[in-house]
């Protein structure tokens, strides 16, 4: 499937929304999960972190989790070209959301509008307490973690703290994803970018636009469950294709 037919498709949707992976950041130097360089890829037993169950049982699992975010790529990193592409097409004002299964928060870093970027997995620049829900800034919870508390608990209540983002075995936002669930429905082109679309029910998003009547777009190096229904797969590099089709789609509408 040629770059050039989706640019045209591209140009012809008046309502587009694109869905977000990993794979749009690994330019900016934060590693996916799931690809041949992934974090999970590399080191399977990471997972605990991302895993509810284990991060509330193990106060080790915990130190490691606070250690990571302390250390993650993304307090350094900054958007790439194709977060920028996705501002543009903001711009020219056929954007429905962005809906995001990432936690770094470059694409609003790169210009886009807080309120169109839904963060269905959350976000790791804040913290939660997993008992009285109060909420903070990560960098003031590193900052304790860099002052020798390894395992800080909840100011307020002594909870447990957690970066506020959903890990596995813990329920979506339901207003964030009923955001998500309508932004996928109502759509002419869905484009999903860099994921491999493994997670439940960000990746099932693909179907429901898929369902709707919209245009399946999927950007991805490696295969994904749903290449089976959308009507283009590209693999490939994300930096590259992203703004080209962004770019030629407004040339192309002026
Ligand atoms: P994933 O790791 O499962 O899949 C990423 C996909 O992107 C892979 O299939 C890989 O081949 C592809 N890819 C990577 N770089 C690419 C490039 N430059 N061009 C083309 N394809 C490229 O990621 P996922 O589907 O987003 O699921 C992982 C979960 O982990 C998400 O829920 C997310 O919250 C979290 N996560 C977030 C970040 C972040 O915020 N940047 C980073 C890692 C993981």
């Amino acid at each position: 499937m040629s770059v050039d037919r989706v640019t045209r498709w591209l140009a012809e949707a008046d309502r587009v929304t694109v869905l977000c992976g990993a794979g749009i950041s690994t330019d900016s130097g934060i590693p996916d999960f799931r690809g041949p360089n992934g974090v999970w890829t590399r080191n399977p037993a990471a997972q605990r972190m991302s895993t509810l169950q284990d991060y509330v049982a193990d106060p080790e699992v915990r130190r490691q989790a606070w250690r990571n975010r302390r250390d993650h790529p993304a307090w350094s990193a900054q958007p790439n070209a194709a977060h920028r592409a996705l501002v543009d097409l903001e711009r020219s004002g056929r954007l429905v959301a962005i809906v995001t299964q990432n936690i770094d928060e470059l694409q609003q870093q790169a210009g886009s509008s807080a309120d169109l970027v839904v963060e269905v997995h959350g976000t790791m620049r804040a913290v939660q307490c997993l008992s009285c829900g109060d909420r903070t800034p990560m960098p003031d919870v590193l900052a304790r973690v860099d002052a020798g508390e390894d395992d800080p608990p909840c100011l307020r209540c002594g909870g447990v703290l957690k970066s506020a983002t959903i890990s596995f075995g813990q329920a979506l936002v339901p207003a964030v994803l009923a955001a998500a669930l309508a932004a996928a429905q109502d759509c002419r082109l869905f484009l999903a970018v860099g994921s491999s679309l493994s997670v439940q029910p960000a990746a099932g998003l693909t179907e429901v636009a898929h369902r709707y009547g919209a245009r399946v777009v999927i950007i991805n190096a490696e295969p994904t469950p749903y290449d089976g229904l959308a009507d283009a797969v590209l693999r490939e590099p994300i930096g590259i294709v992203l703004p080209r089709l962004v770019h030629g789609a407004l040339n192309a509408t002026g």
